[in-house]
């Protein structure tokens, strides 16, 4: 081991745009970093792969403060490298591909930096899959060239042979030629090239904002510029290209193109987020209340040394499941406390927390709201004392419909807080009319959102720019009285239930089938 130093640099590729398609090596180089100098096209939630501490600098920012951005982010690099830092040179696509990175890495070897490169997949190639072009295909193309379009092809000493690339047997993929595309299919023309070859421009392959347009590749400039595409895209020009009207499969996903506002709280919203996006959603999180411990816990720990005392345990929310059993372990018990308790969950993704404490609920309501609760319970609990795990703001009806049968005594487990954020970019977009819907998961976070919204944004979501869809009648029945028309309610009171609730909206609106 003596002659190996372990790597101070990793150029690492981040794939096409799609956050998941990151290598595993790629995540476990970003876990260690303590710098992650990253391309303005890399998704932001790869960089969440870091740790916490680390330093997150996007290139472009270097650029604004120097005239030479490529000096400026080796100057950066071999800086923190030096001083002992783990660097995450972190690069759209590939980093050998159209990137510089031979650049990056020759500047390493030059200064004696150690160094590791990861491969990453490339956009020519996520294009294709994206768009449903086969790159290769036994009877259509056994080769494939990558180039750049950023060449101008008029020019003398252009590295680009455009007469060869015209006869070459194969597909043709250009990076960078968005801006080019029509001296780019000229020149290919000029040189022989087939005017009638299928073509396609593939705008952000990947995201939620693919675009993807084809037609014969003289044709294609017009038929571009005619659906307003914008870089990055990449063009892709062989027989192949005529294969995507039987093989495209990511833009016919039911909420492709629609872009879809999550108001959870932030270390809540990554379920429904999945969801949509596996559903070809483009999503942003705006949290509208957090949690917080409450703030005091001395009824919660007295209630919890008298638990004996009580037959039932209600739960009314992930959140409370979560706050009650952590206190449970910082006042040193364990589940042994609950005894033989009975425990009721107010909905499927309730009983679900609890079962992660290997916990099966007594009783879940077949509805899931605190009426459904309150009548299933009734019967059962009659004459009991039950004890109700709860947040400090909230609905008071389950206490008081059970109180007419039972003792019921209310702890507040965790307190919530308002921390919608006006100034934020989602905001921003809101504003403009650049969300098509929000989501809206419980009546506190309905209240809360609708309450604080500027004249802008209410009037974006009373013209119908923007779309509300409800978790449940409750939530509904909120949305409304604040003067606010719902547009879709989900059947069943779970993610799942709004997601369900969003794709039947979507697809009653073709108009809006872009
Ligand atoms: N190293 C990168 C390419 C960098 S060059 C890679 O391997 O993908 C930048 C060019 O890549 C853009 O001009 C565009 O042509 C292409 N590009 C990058 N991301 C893209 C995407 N999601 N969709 C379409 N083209 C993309």
């Amino acid at each position: 081991m003596a002659d190996y130093d372990e790597p101070l640099v990793y150029l690492v590729g981040a794939g096409p745009g799609h956050p998941d398609l990151l290598t595993i090596r790629a995540m476990h180089c970003l876990a260690r970093a303590d710098l992650v100098l990253y391309d303005r096209l890399v998704p932001a939630r790869i960089l969440d792969y870091a740790p916490v501490p680390a330093k997150r600098i996007c290139v472009t920012e270097l650029a604004a403060c120097h005239r030479d951005r490529g000096s400026k982010i080796h100057e950066t690099m071999i800086a923190a490298a030096r001083q002992g830092k783990r660097v995450v040179r972190l690069k759209g696509g590939d980093p050998f591909l159209f990137g510089r990175g031979g650049e990056e890495a020759e500047v390493l070897r030059q200064n004696g930096i150690p160094y590791e490169i990861v491969p990453g997949v490339t956009a020519g190639i996520a294009a294709g899959i994206f768009a449903g072009i086969p790159l290769t295909h036994r009877h259509f193309s056994s080769a494939v060239a990558l180039v750049t379009g950023h060449e101008d092809p008029d020019k003398e000493d252009s590295l680009v042979d455009w007469s060869v690339l015209a006869r070459f047997p194969g597909t043709l993929i250009f990076y960078m030629g968005f801006a080019r595309l029509p001296e780019i299919v000229q020149s290919l023309i000029d040189h022989g090239k087939d005017a009638a070859t299928p073509a396609a421009m593939v705008q952000l392959a990947s995201t939620a904002q693919q675009q993807t347009v084809d037609a014969p590749l003289k044709d294609l400039p017009a038929s571009v510029e005619a659906a307003g595409l914008s870089a990055p895209a990449i063009l892709l020009i062989g027989s192949v290209v005529s294969l995507r009207s039987r093989l495209a499969w990511f833009e016919k996903r039911p909420l492709f193109g629609k872009r879809v506002l999550v108001t959870r709280p932030r270390h809540q919203a990554l379920d429904l987020v999945r969801r949509l996006e596996n559903l070809g959603a483009a999503t942003a999180v705006l949290p509208v209340v957090d949690v917080r411990e409450p703030k005091d816990w001395g009824p919660v720990d007295r209630a919890i040394a008298a638990l004996a005392g009580y037959q039932w345990l209600i739960f009314t929310s992930t959140n409370g499941v979560h706050a009650f059993f952590r206190r449970l372990r910082e006042t040193s018990r364990d589940l042994r406390t609950l005894g033989t308790i009975q425990i009721a969950a107010i909905g499927p993704g309730t009983a679900d927390a609890l079962r992660q404490f290997h916990l099966e609920p007594d009783l879940v309501p077949p509805q899931y709201h605190s009426e459904g609760l309150a009548q299933a319970l009734a019967s059962k609990a009659a004459g009991q004392r039950i004890l109700l795990a709860r947040a400090d703001r909230g609905r008071d009806v389950l206490a008081e419909e059970l109180s007419r049968v039972a003792t019921v005594d209310s702890i507040v487990v965790y307190s919530q807080i308002d921390v919608l954020d006006r100034n934020s970019e989602v905001f921003q977009c809101l504003r403009h009319g650049e969300v098509d819907f929000v989501t809206l998961t419980s009546s506190n976070i309905a209240k809360g959102f609708l309450n604080y919204l500027d004249d802008a944004c209410k009037d974006k979501i009373k013209s119908g720019v923007v779309q509300l869809v409800s978790i449940s009648p409750v939530t509904s029945s909120g949305i409304q009285k604040l003067g606010f028309p719902v547009a879709a309610e989900a059947n069943e009171f779970t993610m799942n239930g709004i997601v369900e609730a969003l794709v039947k909206l979507v697809r009653s609106q073709p108009e809006l089938l872009a």
